[in-house]
């Protein structure tokens, strides 16, 4: 659960509405349950249900945690059709990458540019779902770039200067996607149809390496948590 504001001491919230309704059917919780709570892009620490009823429920808390580490990985995605994007937008944050980037490409369709998933609010909804899952708390940035050579060409070098960019792409002798984040990580995912080979030699023209998951062709959002997966510390 999320709070807002600064809380340094002790201190109590009322959850209501869609929040109570996932407490109480998802959770099945009941008064004297514990309760992981965080501040937005702050602290977390552990809650107590203090009572609890149909209406809503009162947790009190103390937030005196470090939220886990970031992974050190900037996610570049085609923009994929809404119902993907929702699902990558929760599998980012809970995944804990630092930034998140949703390229255009020649294979994305021009309408997913308009869906109202893109509006900050709904995307930052998306976001916390994810943060929640995770009992993480720090919001990854999120950029949209709507044009891929102005993109490439003058804001990617800059992201390229402290990260290893690597390029999935199921391509035979590609090398195999890396398994750590010893260097911090630029990965970029191309759309539902691939890119196409203009794209495949502006970005590697750009210094990103090719990688590869094998020759099973995943579908985007499989990709991404394969990617991501095979990153996560265990410790
Ligand atoms: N027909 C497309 C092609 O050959 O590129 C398939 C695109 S795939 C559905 C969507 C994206 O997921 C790809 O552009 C790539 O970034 C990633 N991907 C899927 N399977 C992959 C694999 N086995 N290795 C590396 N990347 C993969």
């Amino acid at each position: 659960l999320f709070t807002d504001g600064d809380r340094s001491g002790p201190a109590e919230i009322t959850v209501s509405d869609q929040r109570l309704q996932h407490l109480r059917q998802v959770h099945r919780a009941a008064v004297g349950d514990s309760v992981r709570v965080g501040e937005i892009d702050g602290l977390m620490g552990e809650g107590r249900i203090v009572s609890l009823d149909s209406q809503r429920a009162t947790i009190t808390f103390q937030l005196d945690s470090p939220p886990p580490a970031k992974l050190p990985v900037t996610l570049l995605v085609a923009l994929p059709r809404p119902k993907m994007l929702r699902r990558i937008l929760r599998s980012a944050a809970e995944f804990g990458v630092e930034q998140l980037v949703l390229f255009n490409s020649y294979r994305v369709e021009k309408s997913f540019w308009q869906t109202p998933v893109l509006a900050e609010d709904t995307m930052r909804d998306y976001l916390l779902q994810g943060l929640e899952q995770a009992r993480d708390t720090i919001v990854p940035a999120v950029t949209l770039e709507r044009r891929f050579k102005p993109f490439v060409e003058d804001r990617l070098p800059a992201l390229l200067a402290e990260r290893r960019g690597l390029l999935a792409h199921p391509l035979p002798g590609a090398s195999a996607a890396p398994t750590d984040t010893d260097t911090p990580l630029l990965l970029a995912i191309g759309p539902e149809g691939g890119f196409i080979p203009y794209e495949v030699d502006m970005l590697q023209a750009a210094g990103l390496e090719t990688v590869s998951l094998g020759p099973r062709i995943l579908r985007v959002e499989n990709a991404v948590t394969a990617l991501l997966g095979r990153l996560l510390p265990v410790d």
